[in-house]
């Protein structure tokens, strides 16, 4: 049974670690009736933290998809992740979701996660709800956390409810309920029911006041989006609840309006308004712009398709999980229609892949249930796929179109894994082949010669939860070095070279001269780029060529070389004709030549770190950063605590995480993610014998 378009919400939860993604999640899924118990994350019982490694550490690595009904429509929920070595991940799953929800926690206000993803949601354009959590903890700030967003995130945020009380039980004001601006009404929750009983009455009278007020901003704010809607209020006449949410919709729809929310997860305050607000103001994949791409055969020519059953399927792949029966690649179908048992085309890989088996993930039954059919605008599983990957489009045979691909960042850590024996050699590769298709910021490269397998990957703590997968759940007979941090290498200047080819070879003279010029790129991680001033014929040629001096080892060269442009100048083949042999020759020998004369430059990994510190601990933390090399960037407060912005080498952050916590009892948490390649001083260098 397919699904009504406009009956679809293709929603994700996004949130800084600890804000309350996971209980959100878990409540939605309770009263949607969707589990009979709701789960919590301190006992490591919640339905979407299903990996082990999640459970153990409270956190969610890895997006799944639940699906569940609320009033008639249909929720696929994408779950993202809340950790910062993951940002990939929340990059890959804004691409497949409509709207989101995003939530702060009342007590923390706006940290550092919450503002790099909604900066990254600013950038895909995703309309957006914020839902002010946890007040019922002691320290809660609604209007400060308010502000928080409007300040530091430019947003232009809107209460449609305010919170009753703030803060624990035994306050004297504690957080009791909420008022609804829209109906102007009062809202409490039965704890004895988990919430599942909500008591509507009339405004308490010592709040009628901040209520109208919030009210009338929440009008003005709204205005310009509608006429009829601004008259009424100049005419003070009633505004109909029914026309408030019709303009606030258009207006979150248009992401120029943040309605904000606010509620206690734990405490089973304040969800099925969120529910209510997630039907109500975030677009369903009608109200979405039509998917572009291109023609794979012709990058230039670009395509376009609607959210429209009716036209040619095409869909984004942007999970793969894997269990012992095999793997369920998660798809966002944008247009057309897909069948169980029928054939997709896979531009990237050229090959057409059979579909199997579409598999609904619904959070009320215990197995992906399968389904016959899907159509534009949902979210399904696929059993069957063989070369296809996260990021790879999936698309009609007849009608193809690929669709633009995900990018993901260098990795900056790595870590060597040696396998006892030659079957645990073999069952490594498996299962880092398959953890690869999962992941596409993990990457595995084998030494042939030393059989020593290398893993990188995007930070300490994504590197060891692979770790944990390959010795703990899969159970591998492997010796696991140290992480070591991934160097690059660049050149330090633009060099000329010309390289040469004169030899007799069966019979045959070769000869060739090939001129290049080399030059590093100003920063970016950009590989190395080839380019020709030539006729177009020799660019494969000297690509060829450049390819085989980087695989070559030994040749001075440690580390991957990046940010290096190189443009072939000329290339002549003297009285003899022309020679695919001599000209690829002499072309390496330029490479080499011109590489020597253009001199190294060892690149390190620098991180962005943040640190949200106690004041009184700021001292020691800044103290301790200065021995590892850190530039700090910014120092600002965020209620009680201070937050320290810096940029720091990895190689000096290994255990940092460890430290922060020994240095401040636990109290100030450190946040980082890669930020770019930099030239590496004289002792670091020295470090390495080649250099
Ligand atoms: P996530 O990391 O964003 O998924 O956050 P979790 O849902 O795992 O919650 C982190 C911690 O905050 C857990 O200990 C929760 O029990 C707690 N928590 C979540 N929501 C609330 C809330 O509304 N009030 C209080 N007091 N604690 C909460
Ligand atoms: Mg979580």
């Amino acid at each position: 049974m397919t699904r009504s378009l406009a009956d679809i919400r293709n929603i994700g939860i996004i949130a800084h670690i600890d804000a309350g993604k996971t209980t959100v999640t878990e409540r939605m899924l309770f009263y949607a009736n969707a589990i009979h118990r709701p789960g919590n994350v301190d006992d490591g019982t919640t339905t979407t933290d299903f990996d082990p490694e999640e459970q153990q550490r409270g956190i969610t690595i890895y997006a799944a998809c639940v699906t569940f009904p609320w009033k008639g429509k249909t929720i696929n929920l994408i779950d993202t992740p809340g950790h910062v070595d993951f940002t990939a991940e929340v990059e890959r799953s804004l691409r497949v979701l409509d709207g989101a929800v995003v939530v702060f926690s009342a007590r923390e206000g706006v940290e550092a996660q919450s503002e790099t993803v909604w900066r990254q949601a600013d950038k895909y354009k995703v309309p957006r709800l914020a839902f002010i959590n946890k007040l019922d903890r002691e320290g809660a700030d609604f209007t400060g956390t308010l502000e928080e967003i409007r300040n530091r995130l430019g947003s232009n945020a809107v209460p449609i409810q305010i919170p009753i009380g703030q803060g624990p039980p035994h306050f004297k004001d504690a957080f009791r309920g909420i008022i609804d601006l829209i109906e102007m009404k009062q809202m409490t929750f039965v704890q004895q029911a988990l919430g599942k009983e909500i008591v509507v009455s009339d405004i308490p009278e010592e709040m009628q006041l901040e209520a109208e007020d919030y009210r009338r901003q929440m009008l003005e704010e709204l205005f310009s989006f509608n006429d009829e809607l601004a008259s009424l209020v100049l005419e003070e006449s009633p505004v109909p609840p029914d026309l408030v949410r019709k303009v606030l919709r258009e207006a979150t729809l248009s992401a120029r309006l943040n309605p904000v929310l606010c509620g206690s997860a734990l405490d089973y305050q304040g969800i099925q308004p969120l529910l209510d607000a997630v039907t109500l103001y975030l677009p369903s994949p009608a109200d979405v712009p039509p998917v572009e791409g291109h023609d794979p055969a012709k990058p230039d020519k670009k395509l376009v398709r609607n959210p429209d059953p009716e036209e040619p399927f095409c869909g984004l792949v942007f999970k793969v999980l894997a269990d012992d029966h095999g793997e369920l690649h998660f798809v966002r179908v944008y247009s057309g229609r897909l069948k169980a048992q029928s054939r997709v085309y896979n531009p990237r890989v050229d090959k057409k892949e059979n579909c199997t088996q579409l598999r609904h993930i619904q959070a009320d039954r215990r197995e992906p249930w399968p389904v016959s059919d899907v159509e534009a605008g949902d979210i399904v599983g696929i059993i069957g796929l063989k070369a296809s990957v996260t990021g790879d489009t999936l698309c009609d045979p007849k009608d193809v179109i690929a669709l633009e691909s995900i990018t993901f960042p260098e990795t900056v850590i790595s870590m060597a894994i040696e396998p006892e024996s030659t079957a645990d050699r073999k069952k490594l590769a498996d299962k880092l082949e398959m953890l690869k298709r999962q992941d596409p910021t993990f990457r595995a490269t084998t030494n042939e010669e030393t059989g020593q397998t290398l893993i990188s990957g995007m930070g300490e703590l994504h590197l060891e939860i692979i770790k944990n997968r390959l010795l703990r759940d899969f159970k591998l007979n492997v010796k696991v070095r140290e992480p070591r941090v991934s160097y690059r290498e660049t050149v330090e200047k633009a060099a000329t070279a010309t390289g040469e080819c004169h030899r007799v070879q069966a019979g045959t003279t070769l000869s060739a001269d090939v001129t290049i010029r080399l030059e590093p790129y100003p920063e970016g991680e950009k590989p190395v780029t080839v380019e020709s001033e030539l006729p177009i014929e020799t660019l494969p040629i000297i690509s060829a060529a450049v390819n085989e001096v980087l695989a070559e080892q030994g040749q001075g060269r440690a580390f991957p070389l990046i940010r290096v442009k190189i443009t072939a100048l000329s290339a002549t083949c003297g009285e003899t004709e022309p020679n695919e042999i001599a000209f690829r020759a002499a072309a390496a020998d330029a490479f080499r030549k011109a590489l020597d004369a253009a001199g190294p430059v060892l690149l390190e990994p620098i991180m962005k770190l943040e640190v949200v510190v106690p004041d009184e601990y700021v001292g020691d933390i800044v103290g301790d950063l200065q021995q590892r090399r850190a530039i700090i960037t910014g120092t600002n407060t965020r209620g009680k605590n201070s937050v320290l912005e810096a940029e720091v080498p990895l190689a000096n952050l290994f255990g940092y995480v460890g430290a922060v916590r020994s240095l401040s009892q636990g109290r100030a948490s450190p946040s980082m993610e890669p930020r770019s390649y930099a030239a590496a001083p004289a002792d670091v260098r020295d470090q390495f014998l080649n250099w």
